[in-house]
């Protein structure tokens, strides 16, 4: 008799119930079961890129001095390191094409945290009642659709093509909102503004300024703020570089930006961050006060002297170069294995790391599927399916599509990756 019998259920709060069975876990399991597997599921960055070096010249430097060494030992604050969002303040700048004073903001409305993710996440409790409305566009980041389950959100998809989000059916939703009495209840809108996780599309330029006016114009009792989750931002590879949707917000109160070191520097560092309205300030401090009262205070040391030594900038030049190549290896091996095939598109990303492929309406992508089990047991590779990426029952979801990311295999193992997911969809048709 195993002791659990004898005790007591576990009373877990709903509050667990809503977070768990995050699909994450089991495409982890997956990679961890089957390590012969090419994984074109992962997001991470590419290894090889990781700046071992820069890092441990700059803790050397930091910790080579006791008082240097004994500041960055010690607790931060809850906002963070003043030197690194500074820093990121002038760095802000740089990405929007202005000088910093005419930024509209100080760096008391910039908060650190542990990776975008504490700020994606403590951002939808302070605004989300559990019921509240967030509307995002579908398909959209997946782990952030697990964060609004895990607040209790009612998540509500926008209609999407290859431009992003489209302005005119967010309006028709708001409007249908508004006529229900239900507006009150819509919080946030979420965009993934840059190559996005898992299209690789941007949202078009015109859609940028009127998805901020939308915001504005349907906030009539309350604020309806926008997340833009800038993510991918600086992984810029070719086309024209495009204006952030805070960008079209003047008056600084709708929209919050979130960004964040993990793609174009480490993402073990955990350093992300939110340039947030004034009003929005106190209550995440408040929020990440309970949770952790300031992120890594090391990690954010070394990362103020890495911007300040102009580490960083070039370090992205180089990393930019290398995905360029990556992408490009794997979409010349698309075009080689799947050009032929009937019924199959793909999108060309500008940037990010991640091509969005669609499969004819029969062959179905999903974990439970024929061709996920025979790509990972028989193929030995593995994507990320397009389900996840939507919102609502399963049986609501477009279920043919596939996520491919060129993060983390090398050039020659990427071409091998895709033409062994083109015998597995083959072997479907
Ligand atoms: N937003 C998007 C769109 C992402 O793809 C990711 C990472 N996969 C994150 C946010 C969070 O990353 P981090 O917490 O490492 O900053």
């Amino acid at each position: 008799m195993s002791p659990s019998d004898h005790s007591p259920p576990l009373p877990l709060s709903r509050r667990w119930h809503w977070a768990s069975q995050q699909a994450i876990s089991f495409l982890m399991q997956q990679g961890i079961e089957n390590p012969q597997v090419l994984s074109l599921a992962a997001g991470f960055v590419d290894p090889a890129t990781l700046p071992v070096a820069e890092v441990q010249r700059v803790a050397n430097e930091i910790l080579g001095h006791v008082d240097s060494g004994r500041a960055a030992l010690q607790y931060g604050t809850t906002a963070g390191s003043e030197t690194l969002r500074r820093a990121l303040i002038q760095h802000l700048a740089h990405l929007e094409k202005i000088p910093s004073d005419r930024l509209g903001i100080t760096h008391e409305q910039l908060l650190l945290t542990t990776g975008s993710q504490q700020l994606l996440s403590i951002l939808s409790e302070v605004l989300v009642d559990p019921e509240d409305i967030v509307l995002v566009a579908a398909p959209t980041y997946f782990v952030y659709l697990g964060t609004l389950e895990g607040v209790g959100a009612r998540v509500v998809s926008v209609p999407t093509d290859a431009q992003g989000m489209i302005p005119e059916e967010l309006d028709r939703l708001l409007a249908g909102f508004a006529q229900s009495g239900e507006l009150p209840r819509v919080k946030l809108i979420y965009v993934v503004s840059y190559y996005d996780n898992p299209t690789g599309g941007s949202l078009a330029p015109d859609r940028r300024e009127a998805v901020v006016q939308l915001a504005r114009k349907w906030s009539r009792d309350h604020r309806i703020c926008i997340l833009e989750d800038a993510a991918y931002r600086e992984l810029h590879y070719d086309g024209p570089t495009l204006p952030s949707l805070w960008s079209y917000d003047t008056s600084r109160e709708f929209v919050i930006l979130a960004q964040t070191f993990s793609k174009t520097f480490s993402p073990g560092l955990r350093t992300g961050y939110g340039i947030l309205p004034r009003d929005l300030v106190g209550p995440l401090s408040d929020r990440k006060g309970n949770e952790d009262f300031g992120s890594a205070h090391l990690t954010q040391s070394i990362l103020a002297r890495i911007m300040q030594g102009g580490d960083y900038q070039h370090h992205v030049a180089r990393l930019c170069h290398s995905y360029r190549r990556k992408r490009d290896a794997m979409l010349a091996a698309i075009d080689t294995h799947f050009a032929h095939l009937p019924g199959v598109h793909w999108e060309r990303p500008h940037g990010g790391l991640y091509v969005w492929m669609t499969l004819p309406d029969e062959i179905q992508t999903g974990f439970q599927s024929q061709l996920f089990q025979h790509a990972v047991k028989q193929h030995k590779v593995m994507y990320v399916p397009g389900e996840l990426f939507y919102a609502g029952p399963l049986e609501s979801r477009r279920r043919t599509q596939m996520r491919l990311s060129y993060g983390i295999l090398d050039e020659s193992s990427l071409e091998e990756g895709i033409r062994r997911l083109a015998a597995a969809v083959r072997q479907q048709m």
